[in-house]
């Protein structure tokens, strides 16, 4: 072997070395936007685990106002009353997958927000089918999207999660800071949404001021004339891969 052909074989080496530690370092947390038009907004609600915020529940039905619901396999076993409220409306309510027990989708092993990571594709697509099977035994149909704990995922994961046959669900509007801001200030993020947002927020923390600012932001918006919607009802466009 020449040396050159031996130094140009030890910087490819070296840049796949560096190319795959990039990778492993990147997260990404896709955005999910609606085609505009018509002043349309969805709203998306998680519950990641524990309880149902029956303040938000109540409101949605009293209001007819339709949300996105991602569901766990972990909520889904200790709140059957609010699943059968919303299995009631399928007018309002779209139940899709968050996944079976609240891991994020990253397929190396990292912490996010403290929570760790599913750490292998393996365990990505552990999390993936298991999260839909948990829907699917509580007798609804199947879901098409997916958002992973956390909302980030490595860009390998966004494409095995795809090629599983699922849409991901980004967002554009982070209405409640994971359900750790006051009602007044998530209130104003919500009600602040403009045509084609998609809103995040939470209806599993029951004792949170969050989840009084949920209501109000989303009667603010319906006051000053937006319509809600789901996922399902119009065209979504994300990023990183995420819907195309
Ligand atoms: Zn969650």
């Amino acid at each position: 072997m020449t040396d050159l052909l031996w130094k140009s074989l030890c910087a490819l080496a070296l840049s796949v070395a560096l190319a795959s530690a990039g990778n492993a370092a990147t997260l990404v947390e896709p955005t999910l936007h609606l085609r505009g038009g018509g002043g349309r907004v969805a709203l998306t609600l998680d519950a990641c685990g524990g309880k149902t915020d029956t303040r938000i529940l109540s409101a949605l039905v009293e209001n007819r106002i339709p949300a996105t619901i991602f569901v766990t396999g972990i909520w889904l076993k200790h709140n059957a009353a609010a699943v059968e409220i919303m299995r009631a409306h399928p007018d309002l309510f779209e139940l899709e997958n968050h996944g079976g027990r609240h891991i994020p989708a990253v397929d190396t092993p990292r912490k996010i927000y403290g929570i760790s990571s599913a750490g292998s594709p393996d365990a990505v697509q552990a999390e993936v089918e298991s999260g839909a099977a948990a829907l699917a035994s509580a007798g609804g149909p199947a879901p098409k999207w997916f958002r992973g704990a956390t909302a980030e995922y490595s860009p390998s994961a966004i494409a095995m999660i795809r090629k599983l046959g699922f849409k991901i669900a980004g967002f554009s509007v982070n209405g409640d800071g994971g359900s750790l801001l006051g009602a007044k200030e998530t209130a104003r993020r919500i009600a602040a949404a403009r045509d084609g947002d998609v809103i995040i927020a939470h209806i599993n923390q029951p004792t949170h001021a969050a989840g009084e600012g949920v209501v109000q932001g989303l009667l603010a918006l319906k006051q000053k004339g937006m319509t809600l919607v789901r996922l399902d009802d119009a065209e979504d466009v994300g990023n990183d891969g995420t819907t195309d």
